[in-house]
C-alpha cells in the first residue's frame, strides 16, 4: 500500500517525526494550543448567549416542573471533539463507528483519498451515522514538501472520492503546514484544523497508558487527534469503548469540529 509504506519510510529516515499526523511544529501547536492559545484547530466560537429562564414567581408549581424544558439549554454543557485520521480502514473504522453509535456520539473523521476510494462503504456509513468528514489529502501526502499544484490536486482528488458529503475543513497530513499551504486551502474552500490533544495512538501504547492520556485530554472543547486507520489500531477503539462511558459521566457531550459541519462546495 503506497501510503502505508510512505509513512514507514518517512518514520524510519525521520525518528523526530513521531506521528502519522504530527510533526516537530505540529507538537509545538499541540502543546501550546492545550495551554489555552486559540488556534486552529476545533475550538468553537463562543455559543449565543443562551436564554435565561425567566425567575418563576410560584417555584413549586407543577405546571413548571418541566425537565425537558430546562434540558435543553445547559450553559455548563462540555463538549469534547474526537478526530479520526487515516481512514477509511478495515475493520478499526467500522469498529469506531460501532462504539461512537453505542455512545451516542458525533465525531470527525479526516480521510485520506487513496483509502476512500478503496473503501465507499465505509465513507457512505460515515455520513449516514452523522459523522462529519474532513480531507486529509489523497495519498497522506506532506503538503509543505510538495507544489503548489500538487496540493491542490490532493486536495481535489479526495473531494471527488468522497463526494457531495465532504466537509471544508482539511487536517495537512503530519499536521505540516505554512503560509502557502494554508493560503491554498483556504483557496480551495476548507480551513485547516489541527488538535489540542492526542494519545501518541499511532504507538498504539498500552490501555492503561492511552487512557492516561485520554484523561489528560479531558477538558471542555478539547480536539483529540486519534487514528481509525494508517496501521493497526486495536488499542485506539478499546480506549475509546472504555472512555465515552467515563466522559458521559462527567457530563462531557461529542461533537463534530464545528468549522467540519460546513459543507464543501467543491
Ligand atoms: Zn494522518
Amino acid at each position: 500500500m503506497v501510503f502505508r509504506s510512505r509513512l514507514v519510510a518517512l518514520l524510519a529516515a525521520a525518528p523526530l517525526v513521531v506521528a502519522a499526523c504530527s510533526s516537530g511544529a505540529a507538537q509545538q501547536t499541540a502543546t501550546t494550543t492545550s495551554s489555552g492559545q486559540p488556534a486552529v484547530t476545533g475550538a468553537a466560537s463562543p455559543s449565543a448567549a443562551s436564554p435565561s429562564v425567566p425567575p418563576s414567581l410560584t417555584p413549586t408549581t407543577e405546571k413548571s416542573a418541566s425537565p425537558s424544558a430546562s434540558a435543553t439549554v445547559d450553559p455548563d454543557a462540555k463538549v469534547i471533539y474526537l478526530t479520526f485520521d487515516d481512514g477509511p480502514w478495515v475493520p478499526y473504522t467500522q469498529q469506531i463507528l460501532d462504539v461512537l453509535a453505542k455512545n451516542d456520539a458525533t465525531a470527525t473523521f479526516f480521510v485520506v483519498g487513496e483509502m476512500v476510494q478503496q473503501h465507499p462503504d465505509l465513507i457512505r456509513k460515515i455520513h449516514e451515522a452523522g459523522h462529519a468528514i474532513g480531507n486529509h489529502t489523497w495519498d497522506h501526502a506532506n503538503l509543505t514538501e510538495v507544489s503548489e499544484e500538487q496540493v491542490r490536486w490532493e486536495l481535489r482528488k479526495t473531494a471527488r472520492a468522497v463526494g457531495p458529503t465532504m466537509a471544508a475543513c482539511m487536517r495537512p497530513p503530519y499536521g505540516a503546514t505554512n503560509e502557502t499551504v494554508r493560503r491554498i486551502t483556504r483557496q480551495e474552500g476548507y480551513r485547516t484544523i489541527l488538535w489540542t490533544h492526542w494519545a501518541v495512538d499511532w504507538e498504539q501504547p498500552a490501555i492503561p497508558e492511552f487512557l492516561g492520556y485520554l484523561e489528560d485530554a479531558t477538558q471542555d472543547k478539547a480536539n483529540i487527534l486519534l487514528h481509525d486507520g494508517g496501521g493497526d489500531r486495536p488499542n485506539t477503539v478499546e480506549a475509546v469503548r472504555i472512555m465515552l462511558p467515563r466522559w458521559i459521566k462527567k457530563g462531557y457531550s461529542f461533537q463534530a469540529v464545528p468549522q467540519c459541519l460546513t459543507p464543501h462546495r467543491g
